[in-house]
């Protein structure tokens, strides 16, 4: 199956990228690593008429340590996230995270910066997103701004990415080493049927949910119910947990029912903060 025509761009910075956005509008695309975006125009779901590949576009690709954060460029593939001696050591969510995603060749292409903007309802990374707190930076036209990750995803693969910005980097804090991501996964592309991110932090445990929901949510029901307990019993944690799919209208498809999908939410979550606990 072929995409529609298209043109394609080649940008070398990221201001070139940003001019190219605002110069065609709606009708401009970015590809980074592709595995969203080719699927999506060859099934016609996207159909752009010009293609801005950012995949060479030196500086957007590095994990570092700056202050109390490690700071992850959009086009860091997620191997690279995978094998990050930093994450793995100082902030390994996103780490063992990415090491969910589809197979070796999916995570040798794919990028942070595109799955995140892509924001599909069964991705991984935005459950540790949300539960980590990140900061997402993005640069448009009117210059760049920081975006909480609890405001960045809004619905069905919408976020608060305007059309004309640009993705450039994530940050996530340098000490967060109490984590753990619990998923089932759809056996044949590996995608979230429901998983769940905990994190154990000094101001409480904070809960990512993906693939349940049409978009990614922080599961505030399990979080309030733990609230102040530094080593909740395990009834009190499965109790917790039962509240995971609280206020979501969970997704119903050919993979899972919405009851199927709210009961691994559950399962999951009491999963996840429970080994984040055993962490601490
Ligand atoms: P692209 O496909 O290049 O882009 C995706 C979208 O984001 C496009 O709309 C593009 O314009 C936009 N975009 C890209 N970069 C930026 C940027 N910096 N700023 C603004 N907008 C941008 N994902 C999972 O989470 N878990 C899985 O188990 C999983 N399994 C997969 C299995 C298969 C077989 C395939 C093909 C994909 C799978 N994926 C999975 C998706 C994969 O992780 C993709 O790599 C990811 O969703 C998109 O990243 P990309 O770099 O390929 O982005």
């Amino acid at each position: 199956m072929y995409p529609a025509q298209f043109d394609y761009i080649r940008a070398k910075s990221i201001d070139e990228a940003v001019t190219l956005l605002k110069q065609h509008g709606d009708a401009a695309k970015l590809l980074a690593g592709g595995h969203s975006l080719i699927p999506a125009m060859k099934l016609r779901l996207a159909r752009p008429s010009v293609v801005v590949d950012i995949a060479r576009i030196g500086d957007l690709s590095y994990i570092r340590e700056t202050g109390g954060a490690i700071a992850i460029g959009a086009m860091t593939t997620h191997h690279d996230i995978e094998s990050s001696t930093v994450l793995r050591d100082r902030s390994p969510l996103l780490a063992e995270t990415a090491a969910h995603i589809g197979d070796v060749q999916v995570r040798n292409k794919g990028t942070i910066g595109g799955s995140l903007a892509h924001a599909d309802p069964a991705a991984d990374y935005p459950a540790a997103i949300l539960a980590l707190d990140a900061e997402i930076d993005v640069v448009g036209p009117r210059g760049k701004r920081t975006i909480k990750s609890s405001a960045f995803f809004l619905d069905l693969l919408q976020t608060a990415l305007a059309a004309d910005e640009l993705l450039v980097e994530v940050r996530v804090p340098a000490t967060a080493k109490s984590v753990a991501y619990v998923k089932t996964e759809q056996k044949a592309s590996g995608f979230a049927l429901a998983g769940v991110a905990a994190v154990v932090g000094a101001d409480g445990i904070r809960v990512g949910v993906t693939g349940v929901a049409p978009v990614a949510y922080r599961a505030a029901a399990v979080e309030r119910a733990l609230a102040g307990q530094r080593t909740p019993k395990p009834e009190t944690l499965a109790l917790a947990a039962s509240h995971a799919a609280d206020g979501v209208q969970p997704l119903s498809d050919i993979h899972a029912s919405a009851d199927f999908r709210a009961h691994l939410a559950q399962v999951n979550a009491e999963r996840a903060i429970a080994k984040a606990l055993s962490r601490v």
